[in-house]
């Protein structure tokens, strides 16, 4: 099978490791990709913004199956330019993605198929905005309705920094609180038959103890000691299948990766955001677990097929990834500084740590920085706590000036392991 993967951060770097490891996979591409993935995909300096750019890529290279990664391209109906063009590929159509790319309409999808979720006001006027506020009380949870890379989310106890957001915003989703634990689950679906894969949790905060801004993210873990065992089957019958099947409903089936952020409260599971597609860092630790070849399940998702997909096999072990990010993420992150030690992790962790890079370029023989968010150190173990050890040992033996990382990824889970 020809593989072609669009785009550039660790997410990508983590399906092209497993589907370089998959012995279906004959040829893998990547565009526009980074200094990591080059070393498993060719590159192909394509925008990936641009539909009719990326199925000619596709086409001219004879791929059997594109998978898309980020949500921009997904948005902007790349995946639909690509089966235009008569290539299968892994990923929704622009209106699909619309579950990710506007928080009304997810959560119009979500009242439709009783998916239980924050209650909620969309709002245009300042009036209305207002009321919302008032409506729910502090803390508050204010929401631009548009893409904004994890960053158009504000959730604070002071009324007049939630204004003020909310005034900056077009149109915005005001909800309620929700109290709890947060996990990420994800499920490949081909707009029918839905595959759920292991639970994750991330970071969102830049700083030890979920201190600081919020972020892209800046590590993850799975499984999850803390949860309940029957997480991913209730999950399953109360938001996933509903929702793709609401989806199927409305005339814009969703197929492709859906991910559900959600908040593990006192009243129950609700649902905090829909993703169209792998979550980052999420994705980096639940691909370290999974041990059945991706590429025919990415394929049978594209096909819709996934009916005829066996059960996926899990490594029995756990997984945890931290992030190394450039000097002032996520402000205005410094780009440009070399990055060493990468040699030193291939050759003493190697194969249970691995480095998978998110923004980096190669400039001569040197690896430099080109990003917010630059490694994704990730590592598996028999338990949480050998897959920790292993990922800090990792990331001691990397050097990026100025670069940031926090010291408590996965540290109160392993503490809750039996
Ligand atoms: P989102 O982009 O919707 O995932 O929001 C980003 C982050 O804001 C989430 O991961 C949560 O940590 C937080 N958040 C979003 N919605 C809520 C909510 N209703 N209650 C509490 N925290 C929230």
């Amino acid at each position: 099978m020809k593989v072609l993967v669009i785009g550039g951060g660790a997410r990508e770097h983590a399906l092209c490791r497993s589907l370089s490891l998959d012995p279906d996979v004959t040829a893998l591409h990547c565009a526009p990709g980074n200094a990591g993935i080059a070393e498993v995909a060719e590159l192909h300096p394509v925008d990936q913004l641009d539909g009719e750019a990326v199925a000619r890529l596709a086409v001219s290279l004879h791929s059997d199956l594109v998978v898309v990664g980020p949500e921009a391209p997904l948005v902007a109906g790349v995946a639909d330019a690509v089966r235009a063009a008569g290539i299968p590929c892994f990923g929704p159509s622009g209106e699909a993605a619309r579950l990710e790319g506007s928080k009304a309409f997810a959560k119009d999808v979500m009242a439709g198929a009783n998916v239980p979720t924050a209650r909620s006001y969309v709002c245009t006027t300042p009036a209305e905005i207002d009321e919302a506020l008032d409506a729910f009380g502090a803390p508050y949870v204010v929401k631009d309705d548009g893409l904004a890379a994890g960053k158009g989310v504000v959730v604070t106890e002071d009324v007049e920094a939630a204004r003020a957001h909310a005034l900056a915003c077009d149109r915005v989703v005001i909800e309620e609180f929700l109290d709890g634990p947060e996990v990420s689950l994800f499920a490949i679906t081909d707009g029918v038959t839905v595959l759920p894969l292991q639970p994750a949790q991330d970071f969102k905060r830049a700083l030890d103890g979920d201190e600081g801004p919020n972020t892209g993210g800046m590590g993850a873990y799975s499984p999850l000691p803390w949860a309940d065992p029957k997480l991913v089957d209730e999950v399953m019958a109360s938001v996933l299948q509903p929702t793709v099947d609401e989806l199927r409903r409305r005339g814009t089936p969703f197929s492709g990766l859906l991910y559900a952020g959600l908040a593990i409260t006192s009243r129950g599971v609700r649902v905090i955001e829909f993703n169209a597609r792998f979550g980052d860092p999420e994705t980096q630790v639940v691909l370290a677990r999974l041990k059945t070849p991706l590429a025919g399940v990415l394929l049978h998702s594209a096909n819709g097929t996934l009916d005829a997909q066996p059960p996926l096999a899990w490594r029995d072990e756990a997984a945890v990834t931290v992030v190394v990010a450039s000097h002032n993420y996520p402000g205005t992150p410094r780009t440009g500084d070399p990055i060493s030690g990468l040699d030193e992790v291939a050759a003493l962790d190697a194969p249970h740590a691995y480095v998978l890079h998110a923004g980096t370029r190669r400039e001569g023989d040197a690896v430099v920085s080109a990003g917010g968010r630059v490694l994704s150190v990730t590592a598996t173990g028999a338990d949480l706590a050998a897959a920790r050890e292993r990922a800090y040992a990792a990331v001691g033996r990397i050097r990026l000036d100025g670069g940031q990382h926090r010291t408590d990824i996965a540290l109160r889970a392993a503490g809750a392991e039996a």
